[in-house]
């Protein structure tokens, strides 16, 4: 019969980053509780057994939404609805309040935070295709100082990112063009699921109407999020009418998952027509930004 109680642990409620850290490196087997998403159904079925849960919720600073030398720093307990409603977020970077939108339902969104899902890594959430395509930076702090990871680095491989056992995501930063159209897609077998694969695309044009700038995510496809710079690459000086021959000739390079949610070969065919789809998206908003 298996076991929908935590073990014992002792609970902490720090009030800064230098105090969780403080208690990261001195308590025994600790673990971050941020909205508690996923990490209550991890505790409740005992695969984790933390002897110390430090809850990260209490400390101001980590919840900040500002911008700052061009770039937008999201601090890491902003939730999936402030990020979704922030009028900052939205009228920089529409892309990621877009992707914000469809994480599960509300009652994860109240509560789950931009901060935990980067360091769980789904394969498949929402974020991971957005950070991917605008080159994201994670702050992350520890005993030894803050590190920026950009997130081609952060992000290795399912549920495994570059975070140290006594680091705390501290905060994502994004720079972005905002005269740039975007276009967000999930894939789901249900509403309010996990993606089977969700695609980010953001395009920016020159005055004839031609790609200056393109860049491409792709999530659930692989472990890991991907940014397919030869794609991006191909597009630049083209229309709108080179997207379709250059998503079918791609070559994603990676080894897609198989599981119950699809097959590797069926997750490959949805990324190439929601990739198209969201270029062409990208590309149309762009073009009405012009206007
Ligand atoms: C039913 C359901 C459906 C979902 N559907 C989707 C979906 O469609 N799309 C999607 O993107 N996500 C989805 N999620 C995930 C959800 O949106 C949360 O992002 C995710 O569960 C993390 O939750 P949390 O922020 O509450 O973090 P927690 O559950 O508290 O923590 C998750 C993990 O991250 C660690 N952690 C948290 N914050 C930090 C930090 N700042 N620094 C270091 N480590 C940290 C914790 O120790 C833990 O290991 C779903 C979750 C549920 C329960």
């Amino acid at each position: 019969m298996p076991s929908y109680t935590p073990v014992d642990f002792d609970y902490h409620s720090p009030t800064s980053i230098e105090e969780t850290i403080e208690l990261l490196s001195s308590k025994e087997e600790p673990v971050i509780l941020a909205g508690g998403q996923s990490l209550m159904t991890l505790l409740k079925l005992r695969i984790l057994r933390p002897k110390n849960v430090i809850d990260i919720g209490k400390i101001p600073s980590l919840r900040n939404v500002v911008e700052e030398e061009g770039e937008l720093r999201i601090g890491a307990t902003a939730t999936h609805v402030t990020i979704a409603s922030s009028p900052l977020i939205g009228s920089k970077c529409g892309l990621l309040s877009s992707s914000a939108k469809t994480v599960a339902d509300v009652q994860v969104r109240n509560r789950g935070t931009i901060g935990g899902s980067v360091s769980l890594a789904d394969p498949s959430a929402n974020y991971l295709p957005v950070l991917a395509a605008l080159d994201a930076t994670i702050v992350v702090q520890g005993p030894r100082g803050t590190r920026k990871i950009s997130s081609k680095d952060f992000f290795i491989d399912a549920y495994t990112t570059e975070l140290a056992k006594d680091e705390v995501v501290k905060e994502v930063r994004i720079k972005y063009n905002k005269n740039m159209g975007y276009s967000f897609k999930k894939v789901v077998r249900r509403e309010q699921e996990y993606a089977v694969v969700n695609v980010a695309a953001v395009v920016s044009l020159d005055e004839d109407g031609r790609i200056r700038e393109a860049k491409v995510g792709v999530g659930g496809l692989s472990g890991k999020p991907i940014k397919i710079r030869e794609l991006e690459e191909t597009l630049v000086g083209k229309t709108a009418e080179a997207i379709e021959s250059a998503v079918s000739s791609l070559d994603f390079k990676v080894r897609p998952i198989s599981d119950v949610r699809a097959t590797g070969d069926f997750r490959v065919y949805l990324a190439r027509i929601y990739l198209k789809r969201a270029l062409k998206e990208a590309y149309a908003n762009a073009r009405g930004a012009m206007v």
